[in-house]
């Protein structure tokens, strides 16, 4: 049977190589980090369906719980926008290690082999098909190599230009986090979960979310910062939310976020990029945990359709389809939303708030709200009425959301011309035009 290498213990990747085992084959991955190390110091909220595509179920009752809506609040911090996520959508929060002992003990029940603490370096390609991965321990060779390394990774990186696989990220593509629990020393707000736009006029978000064993604390935004950074930002918080206190009892690390459309090309002769190295994530809010699971049956159900294992870029391209025709193309509309995010001021995010051109309905993005075209809530008669007024009255502003709507118009048409079959001229064709979208 063929040898499968997945690079990097992404989400995704495990998930793929689960099920790949299970159907025979010989699956091994690569991960850096030693087991113990696995996922970091907090809670994810995902949608659970994408423990279902992996086949997984929900954990016993105690590992998880219902996600709270959260509360937009403006810059100014005068209006205040509440999500209403119905029961049905309302996503699961569960620690991130314990995500992780769930996804690694299913793939090794099905007879996935990890070699931990075993960084890879890059890619191994013979001719023009990637053969393997170099990893410090040593060159492998594989008939495919999935790549779960998360958004910086080497083997995405390291793949040559003509394979047309985008190697860097480019501005806005990337969001820098810093986050941690605090001690929680105030009771429990009705608005348990603010997330804070523009806060104190910098360009990124702020998010308090009062829990019962403490005050989630993240800061975001599209350059890099340091602790000095940080702790004017919670100084600023402590003030106004006083269930935020001083002592910090868990995290407190500065990560990365991938917030680009999901890649142009994701596969190549030996190669499928997966999770965060393709960019799957959400690119407003950053989640990408159930879209990676829900990409691992995809790609699964893919490299098994591949009977004659050739695993080149045409008998993968089938993967990186049908994940534009589910996800992807709902994805790509958000990511022009983002880019108009880096073009207003406070005080014009302050006028969507308080003008209703922003609604509850808008912001209630539900589990299986990873489309735009599930942002219906608020595009009623009524409310496109009152939309409509409101942006009549601010021509600047007018002019940046008829820049962000020309943007999603052409790319709902581009991801709806996307090549049925693969071509290498016709998908390199396709992907400069849905570069296009995105240009600033
Ligand atoms: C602060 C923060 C909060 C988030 N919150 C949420 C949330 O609430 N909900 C949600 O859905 N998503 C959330 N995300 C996003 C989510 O983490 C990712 O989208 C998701 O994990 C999918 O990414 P991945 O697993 O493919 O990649 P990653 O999480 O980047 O994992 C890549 C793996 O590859 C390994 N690796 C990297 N380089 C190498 C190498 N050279 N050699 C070997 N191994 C390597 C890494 O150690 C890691 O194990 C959050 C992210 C951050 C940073």
């Amino acid at each position: 049977m063929a040898r499968i290498i997945v690079a990097g213990g992404g989400h995704g990747g495990i998930g793929a190589a689960a099920l790949l085992a299970k159907s025979g084959y010989d699956v091994t991955v690569f991960e850096k980090n030693a087991r113990a190390d696995m996922g970091y110091d907090w809670t994810d909220i995902f949608d659970k369906k994408g423990l279902f595509a992996v086949g997984l179920d929900l954990p016993a009752k105690e590992k998880y719980a219902f996600k709270n809506d959260m509360t937009f609040v403006c810059p100014s911090g005068e209006h205040r926008l509440r999500q209403h996520t119905p029961e049905d959508q309302l996503e699961i929060q569960m620690e991130r290690k314990d995500i992780y002992d769930m996804l690694i003990s299913h793939a090794e029940e099905c007879g996935v082999k990890f070699a931990f603490e075993t960084p890879v370096l890059g890619p191994v390609m013979l001719g023009n098909r990637v053969a393997g991965v170099r990893t410090e321990k040593g060159v492998e060779y594989a008939d495919l190599v999935i790549d779960a390394c998360g958004a910086d990774s080497p083997v995405r990186s390291g793949l040559p230009a003509y394979l047309g696989v985008p190697g860097k990220t480019g501005p806005y593509e990337k969001f820098y986090v810093y986050r941690a629990f605090y001690e929680r020393t105030a009771d429990i707000p009705e608005d348990n979960f603010k997330v804070l736009l523009l806060h104190n006029n910098v360009l990124g978000i702020s998010w308090v979310a009062a829990e019962e064993e403490h005050t989630d604390v993240l800061i975001g935004r599209f350059e890099p910062f340091g602790m000095e950074e940080v702790e004017t930002e919670l100084a600023s918080l402590r003030k106004e939310f006083p269930e935020l206190g001083e002592k910090r009892v868990r995290g407190g690390q500065f990560v990365t976020i991938p917030v680009r459309q999901a890649l142009e090309t994701m596969v190549a002769d030996g190669y499928a990029a997966i999770g965060d190295a393709a960019f799957m994530t959400v690119p407003l809010i950053g989640s990408g945990i159930a879209n990676s699971l829900k990409a691992a049956r995809m790609l699964a159900d893919t490299v098994v359709s591949d009977t004659n294992g050739e695993f080149s870029a045409q008998t993968l391209y089938p993967y990186q389809r049908r994940f534009f025709a589910e996800l992807g193309a709902g994805l790509a509309p958000i990511a022009c939303i983002k880019l108009m995010l880096t073009k207003v001021t406070s005080r014009e995010v302050d006028y969507l708030f308080a003008s209703g051109i922003l609604n509850e309905g808008d912001i209630t993005m539900g589990a299986d709200t990873t489309s735009i075209f599930a942002m219906t809530g608020g595009m009623n008669p009524v409310a496109l009425k009152i939309k409509a007024a409101g942006l009549v009255k601010d021509k600047e502003l007018l002019k940046k959301i008829g820049w962000m709507a020309g943007r999603i118009a052409s790319v709902v048409s581009v991801c709806a011309a996307m090549p049925k079959v693969y071509n290498k001229k016709a998908l390199a064709a396709w992907a400069k035009a849905y570069r296009k979208c995105f240009e600033i």
